[in-house]
């Protein structure tokens, strides 16, 4: 077996998975719509990141990024890179198939779009459920698109399966209602939303926790207008990396993996996506945690206004 750069950890239902992966979502046009992908630019990164070690890629049907993630795991197979076994694939359910019966459908059209037989997760994206490819919200109740996922996992179409942008209670939910904990809980993380409560939670019900959006506002082009400090250049920052002879993104990287959460970085450069792995041959001294710990601001970058008056809206309080 190969597990590349990044430690593996075994999760509830026995399966590993590596602790540090690529994003694949392109992020929102200045209009607030979704980027769509363009070029062959995520499947260039999928092979640059299996070639820098990278063994997990995070997708989702909503990106429209599963194809050319598809076929660059695809191309890396044939070239002797890895085997399927060795690669974690995780993708998402949109809210347009919340259903019941829609959840084995749609997981089989991710499986059609990756052009694989089995996912090793698959997620509910948000709690709420919506009309078509929109964000216009549905009432269909995620406890019955829960068990629609414990069915999708039963027919061995997913080895496991999680929930993305559940909060304590409906997590809670789903458990006493249907005895099956979540494997893995995928949810912001960052240094201005370090979320110490939830990341306790999970480690007593034994939920691993995926981490998306790690770099929060820390970069000044993504950065909105009053986001809390630090940016990429913070004195106190540059000061930690340079003691370490790391970069300021990999000290973040570095201090979000120490939290035990599964850090899912974005990027379509290759020398970005070599930078960003490069995170464990070194450790952050407690002095050095306990200035990164204090940038926590309760601060969300994806907030779902549209969603706020939502009985399934996650995010309290709003
Ligand atoms: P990230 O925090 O990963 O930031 C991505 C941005 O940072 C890109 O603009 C990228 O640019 C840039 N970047 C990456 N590495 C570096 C570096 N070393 N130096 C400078 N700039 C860098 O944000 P995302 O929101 O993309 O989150 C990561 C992933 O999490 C997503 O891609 C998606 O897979 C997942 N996600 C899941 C959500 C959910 O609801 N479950 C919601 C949001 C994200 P470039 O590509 O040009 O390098």
């Amino acid at each position: 077996s190969n597990p590349g750069l990044a430690p593996e950890i075994k999760l509830r239902d026995g399966y590993l998975m590596p602790t540090f992966g690529l994003g694949t979502w392109l992020g929102v046009t200045k209009e607030g719509s979704l980027n769509e992908v363009q070029d062959d630019s995520v499947e260039k990164a999928v092979e640059a990141a299996i070639d820098s070690g990278y063994r997990h890629i995070d997708t989702a049907s909503l990106y429209k990024t599963e194809p050319q993630v598809g076929k660059a795991i695809d191309k890396k197979i044939k070239e002797g890179v890895v085997t399927r076994e060795e690669v974690f694939v995780t993708t998402k359910l949109w809210g347009d198939q919340h259903a019941k019966e829609q959840v084995v459908p749609a997981l089989k059209s991710s499986l059609r779009n990756l052009t694989m037989d089995y996912l090793d997760l698959y997620l509910i994206h948000f709690p709420v459920a919506t009309k078509g490819l929109s964000f216009i919200p549905d009432d269909t109740d995620y406890l019955e698109t829960w068990h629609g996922m414990i069915e999708a996992q039963k027919q061995g179409l997913t080895r496991s399966i999680g929930v993305s942008n559940f909060n304590e209670e409906m997590i809670e939910r789903l458990i006493r209602e249907t005895g099956v904990t979540p494997a893995v809980l995928q949810i912001e993380i960052h240094l201005n939303l370090q979320q110490p409560n939830l990341l306790k939670y999970c480690r007593e019900r034994d939920i691993a926790v995926m981490g998306y959006t790690p770099f929060g506002a820390l970069f000044p082009s993504k950065a909105a207008s009053g986001a809390p400090p630090p940016r990429i250049d913070d004195p106190a920052l540059v000061k930690i990396a340079n003691k370490y002879n790391k970069t300021v993104p990999q000290v973040v990287l570095r201090y979000i993996f120490e939290l035990g959460v599964v850090a899912i970085p974005k990027s379509v450069k290759a020398s970005r996506i070599r930078e960003n792995i490069d995170i464990f041959d070194f450790s952050l001294s407690d002095e050095d945690k306990q200035l990164l710990r204090s940038y926590d601001a309760n601060y969300r970058t994806t907030t779902v206004p549209f969603w706020k008056d939502h009985p399934y809206y996650p995010f309290k309080p709003w």
